[in-house]
């Protein structure tokens, strides 16, 4: 899940940002509106977006009106101090998904984007398996036989990229998406390395995840020694 923070106050933003790396996002912080403009436009696919109203250059709210002009139905959570009920009602008819005051709850803001992200996701089975292998892509967790399986967020991540495309080739790109914000070094051997510790804990489910050479991963059950 990859989510965009636009805001410029320094602290605020910094906050936000670690906060929701520690939840397990990749995320990319700008400071002000046009560069939100212009990242949104780009074809990095966001999973939401955390907006302020008053931002240099270019405000929130025209932020949100180029987005939705574009039809682009990535979420948006407006984060401000502005709560005159003008400001609500203008951000949410211009296609804003939810609505928060500052000075706010990390919680609070935590749950909401857990909500928004989950709604995005209507129609997909939260739990996918593969072999003994199960993962709660709402709850985002592993389990092998009902037991939970220890990940980092970084290996969930990879887990969670390929799970969702059981059958299918993920190719490193797409990994390294989902993984590392703009701002992040990423290197396709890290890569490598999340995809080496996670084949070492998914083993007794007798799921492996097949290196496909050229084109990436997939995820699957282990072949069985024939008797
Ligand atoms: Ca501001």
């Amino acid at each position: 899940m990859r989510i965009l923070i636009a805001e410029d106050d320094e602290v605020l933003s910094d906050g936000l940002c670690r906060c929701m790396k520690q939840s397990g996002y990749a995320v990319d912080c700008v400071k002000d509106g046009q560069s939100a403009s212009l990242i949104l436009s780009g074809e990095q696919p966001f999973d939401l977006v955390i907006l302020d109203l008053g931002l240099p250059k270019v405000d929130g709210f025209n932020v949100l009106r180029g987005l939705r002009e574009k039809n682009k139905q990535v979420p948006v959570i407006i984060l401000t101090a502005r709560d005159a009920e003008g400001d609500r009602v203008k951000g949410l008819d211009l296609g804003a998904d939810d609505y928060m005051v500052k000075p706010f709850s990390l919680p609070e803001l935590e749950a909401r984007v857990r909500a928004l992200l989950r709604r995005g996701q209507c129609g997909v089975n939260p739990v996918l398996t593969c072999g003994a292998l199960s993962f709660d892509s709402v709850g985002r967790r592993a389990q092998i036989n009902g037991e939970l399986l220890e990940l980092t967020t970084r290996e969930l991540s990879v887990l969670e990229a390929l799970m969702t495309r059981i059958g299918w080739v993920t190719s490193k790109e797409q990994l390294l998406e989902r993984l590392y914000s703009y701002a992040e070094e990423a290197s396709s051997n890290a890569i490598e390395v999340y995809i080496h510790r996670l084949r070492k804990k998914i083993e007794p489910a007798g799921v492996t995840v097949r290196t496909i050479r050229g084109l990436g991963y997939i995820i699957d059950k282990a072949a069985e020694t024939k008797s």
